[in-house]
């Protein structure tokens, strides 16, 4: 019974999936919610804890960070992403969602020391998990590396050591080969739906310019992902009217920051279904449309001036 003291609650080994579960109490009193009484909102009912980074303009603040008061973890925060409530990535600029993304960036670096990976993620709906609807984002340091990111690594080391090649590099020249599965791509960024998605419409973001760690990634790799994000998200909304998703970045964990063999993407997991009887007995997701369909549906959104 191996277990984990952590931040109020418990890390669980599993030893026979070899995976760890988070016991965290403290999540169940999270508030649900809107508007009113909204404590991200700048104003009067502004209600967070001191912040710990912030994007200004003048006196008032773009993007801000803050400790998270719900926290998986000691290294939790919370990225405000606008000071409008109402802001989203599709109705908002190129520009600001690339200030989110930065964000993103500076608060993985400050947090990443002292833990074995950071996970960046943004819920998008009630079925993804979000109680608060003031658009936001989270990063979060584990003392763990999680079961997934041990398996990327191990696949991504194997591959590099048989071909001199990044894994990533493979799959990005077999994608843009078939072109059958790209979504959207220019020439910093390839947006694609996955040949073994994991969800319906789930797209995967990979620079071309291959590289271990989102955290440090060029300002111009930044702005184009964005970009694509803007333009993916769009058609996304248009052709399934505004799904709940989760948005996660998959990126090296702390160590492999500069590991030859590794590749940080950005990965769009639309929350369509529910995970039912066949997932749970098996861990095996179930996909109702073909990744195929999925990305050809969302190309007739994808604006030909914006395509390459
Ligand atoms: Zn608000």
């Amino acid at each position: 019974m191996t277990t984990h003291t952590w931040h109020g609650g418990q890390l669980r080994w599993n030893s026979e999936a070899r995976a760890w579960s988070v016991l965290a109490p403290g999540r169940r009193d999270r508030p649900h919610v809107g508007r009113a009484g909204c404590p991200f909102c700048p104003g009067p009912g502004e209600d967070t804890p001191p912040e710990t980074w912030r994007l200004s303009e003048g006196a008032d603040w773009l993007v801000r960070a803050v400790p998270n008061r719900y926290a998986l973890s000691d290294h939790h925060e919370i990225v405000i992403e606008s000071p409008r409530h109402d802001w989203d990535i599709p109705t908002g600029t190129v520009a600001e969602t690339a200030a989110v993304l930065s964000a993103w960036q500076v608060r993985h670096r400050a947090l990443r020391a002292g833990a074995a990976q950071v996970a960046v993620f943004r819920n998008h709906g009630a079925a993804a998990g979000v109680s608060l609807t003031h658009p936001h984002s989270q990063v979060t340091g584990l003392p763990v590396l999680a079961d997934s990111a041990r398996r990327d690594l191990e696949t991504a080391r194997e591959h590099h050591a048989a071909t001199g090649r990044r894994f990533a590099e493979d799959v990005l020249t077999a994608e843009l080969s078939a072109g059958r599965r790209i979504v959207f791509t220019d020439e910093q960024i390839v947006a694609f739906s996955p040949f073994a998605s994991t969800a319906d419409y789930e797209v995967a973001f990979l620079p071309r310019a291959l590289d271990a760690d989102f955290a440090t990634a060029p300002r111009e790799t930044i702005d184009a992902l964005a970009h694509s994000l803007r333009v993916v998200l769009s058609a996304l909304r248009a052709e399934l009217g505004d799904p709940a998703y989760n948005l996660v970045v998959r990126t090296a964990p702390t160590g492999y920051e500069d590991a030859p063999f590794a590749a940080w993407s950005l990965r769009l997991l639309p929350r369509l279904t529910i995970a039912a009887g066949l997932e749970l007995a098996t861990g095996i997701p179930v996909i109702t449309v073909p990744p195929e369909t999925a990305a050809a549906r969302l190309r007739t959104h994808v604006s030909p001036t914006v395509a390459s």
